[in-house]
């Protein structure tokens, strides 16, 4: 059995996604027509508080189809240089929305500054390109996992909107940040205007992004994933897993925090080995081989994946390991024999 700790989107379906899978109910989706995304984009809408929402076939369209929807071509949108947005996305802002990236430093808990996002607002100039759109990602994956609260939000949400600019969430795992603080997800993305959330990671589904917005924003939003070539037509079987991980996954969230605090504990006795993230805030564990090891990242990446432990790189001796449903107490207990295995000799 191989453990694999690298993201949380290898998570494969449940037996009970697979099962609605078989059985939902289909029809062209590009007419509207199917039942079963139209169910998932209605509940979707009510778990984020919004009037509606959109089915895309994954978070990087979901955030591509929010900001081409927010933005013009030449305009700018603010965001951290951390984000996901900026640099996972394969500039596809730029590309093909002609939108410029302003970032600013993201601070290590994953938050921007309020005045740094005050102070990137461009003011009114035949020199400077047009503000019009903040980004703030929740929980942030670079940061470690990290969670951005309520109060926070409002407050960017403030700025944003006394210079007449939008807030989109890049909320990718805001239901891990909504576990995290015991609170539902709406209450983290109340003052967005629009918010990307993902069933394809933690939740479980095969495939799958949901945009949500105002009703006019998801109209015009509707239209630019067309653009995309994000039109699908019986997408209800991935619609109907996208439910499942709604009502069945999200409450499980809580279980891979517990596990992410498991590993981190078990890895602060691990010789060689720093953990960063102490304690995770959500499924989240980021170490590093500390100075004196004579092992190189790769190295322990390669002898950890023989012994059937997989994770990731974040830099030349950092990693990170996320938590998931498919990763249970025993397979927590190994990765750290393992590791201990390796580093002890
Ligand atoms: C995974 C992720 C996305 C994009 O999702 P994909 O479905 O992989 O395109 C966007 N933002 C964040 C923070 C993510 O972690």
């Amino acid at each position: 059995m191989i453990i694999d700790m690298r993201s949380d989107t290898v998570t494969v379906p449940t037996p009970a996604m697979r099962a609605a899978m078989a059985n939902a109910e289909v029809g062209d989706d590009v007419y509207g027509e199917d039942p079963t995304i139209n169910r998932l984009e209605e509940l979707s809408a009510q778990m984020m508080g919004k009037e509606a929402g959109l089915f895309v076939p994954s978070g990087t369209m979901g955030n591509l189809t929010a900001v081409l929807t927010h933005c013009t071509r030449g305009d700018e949108a603010i965001m951290g240089h951390l984000g996901h947005t900026f640099l996972f996305e394969a500039g596809g802002v730029a590309a093909l929305g002609g939108v410029m990236p302003h970032t600013i430093p993201n601070q290590p808990d994953g938050s921007l500054k309020l005045e740094d996002i005050q102070d990137a607002v461009r003011s009114e100039d035949v020199h400077y390109p047009p503000s019009r759109l903040v980004i703030l990602e929740n929980t942030h994956n670079r940061a470690g996992g990290t969670v951005l609260g309520v109060d926070y939000t409002a407050q960017v949400a403030e700025v944003a909107h006394r210079n007449g600019l939008k807030l989109h969430i890049d909320g990718a795992r805001i239901f891990n940040a909504a576990a995290a603080l015991g609170i539902k997800a709406e209450a983290l993305v109340k003052d967005a205007d629009s918010v990307t959330f993902c069933l394809s990671k933690a939740l479980c589904a095969p495939v799958g992004s949901v945009l949500c917005g105002s009703g006019e924003f998801i109209h015009r939003a509707r239209k630019l994933r067309k653009q995309l070539g994000g039109g699908m037509r019986q997408a209800g079987i991935l619609a109907a897993a996208g439910i499942v991980a709604l009502q069945e996954m999200v409450p499980l969230l809580p279980d891979d925090h517990r596990r992410a605090h498991l590993l981190a504990q078990g890895l602060k006795s691990v010789p060689g080995l720093v953990v960063e993230t102490d304690p995770p805030q959500t499924n989240m564990v980021f170490t590093r081989l500390d100075d004196a090891s004579p092992l190189t990242g790769s190295e322990l990446v390669m002898l950890a994946a023989e012994k059937g432990l997989r994770f990731g790189m974040v830099g030349e001796r950092r990693f990170r390991m996320v938590l998931h449903h498919w990763i249970d107490d025993a397979a927590v207990t190994k990765a750290v024999d393992v590791l201990n295995s390796i580093l002890n000799s």
